[in-house]
């Protein structure tokens, strides 16, 4: 676990609650390997301690919904619909790095894309995201608005939360429309070269751009900065980060850069 900074850089007390959480949630939620793979003791804490990290302060009581968390050896398929506004089903299959399925569902995890992702300096982590969607279902749906908890969190603490939130996602779909106007018109993303301009466009941006797909999407996206990368999120959209500071309990840039 210490090869992760984000997890290295928490102090003693809160390492000994991380690992009892750890516990508990092994403990209560299946966690299995789907393919053929195995999931080893060291594989199990790795992605149990992510997923308890977004708890450490709350309460392990959010992942109730959570009914197990299953591993692929790498990138899984899944039949996606989408209705579209005139009432015609779209169906097609994507290749996902992770999932969380609502409604008392699992976490689908790809061990090749979590693998890749825990290495000093990584920006993006799809075990907190995952995590981060399957708070945000507590109240159903994902929307963005995950559920408080009425003995750590503020009452006023949600009051404000859609305005929030909903100004930063908006600020940052334009600046994600922004961006794909600097694209050339005939950019295609498998190509290298279109790839790294895409990459290097996107790297001036406080979140990935992936959060611009709708407001549950921006709640994960920025979820996941918050605790791994959390610098360009507190400069970009500094009131986005105040909240995750007072919903989490925790503030993830005090904790310094040591081991980064
Ligand atoms: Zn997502």
């Amino acid at each position: 676990m210490k090869q992760l900074p984000f997890l290295a850089r928490l102090d003693a007390t809160d390492t000994a609650q991380l690992k009892i959480l750890c516990e508990q949630l092994l403990d209560r939620k299946p966690l299995s390997g789907a393919k053929g793979f195995g999931v080893s003791d060291e594989i199990a804490v790795l992605i149990a301690a992510q997923a308890c990290l977004l708890v450490l302060k709350l309460d392990l009581a959010l992942y109730d919904d959570l009914s197990a968390i299953i591993v692929f050896p790498d990138a899984f398929g899944v039949r996606q619909q989408h209705v579209d506004e005139a009432g015609v089903v779209h169906e097609w299959d994507e290749e996902l790095a992770g999932e969380a399925v609502e409604q008392g569902g699992a976490v689908v995890l790809s061990w090749h894309d979590v693998a890749l992702q825990q290495v000093p300096g990584a920006t993006h982590n799809i075990v907190i995201h995952e995590f981060a969607h399957k708070i945000d279902m507590g109240r159903g749906a994902a929307n963005g608005c995950p559920p408080c908890l009425p003995v750590l969190h503020e009452p006023a603490l949600l009051n404000d939360w859609a305005a929030v939130f909903s100004a930063a996602y908006q600020d940052f779909c334009a600046q994600v429309d922004q961006m794909e106007e600097r694209l050339p018109p005939d950019f295609d993303p498998d190509r290298a070269e279109d790839a790294k301009l895409y990459e290097q466009l996107a790297a001036s941006l406080p979140l990935d751009p992936y959060a611009s797909r709708d407001p549950a999407e921006f709640f994960a996206v920025a979820s996941e900065a918050f605790f791994v990368d959390p610098e360009p999120l507190a400069e970009g959209y500094p009131q986005v980060y105040r909240k995750l500071t007072a919903y989490y309990r925790q503030n993830p840039l005090d904790r310094g850069r040591c081991g980064q």
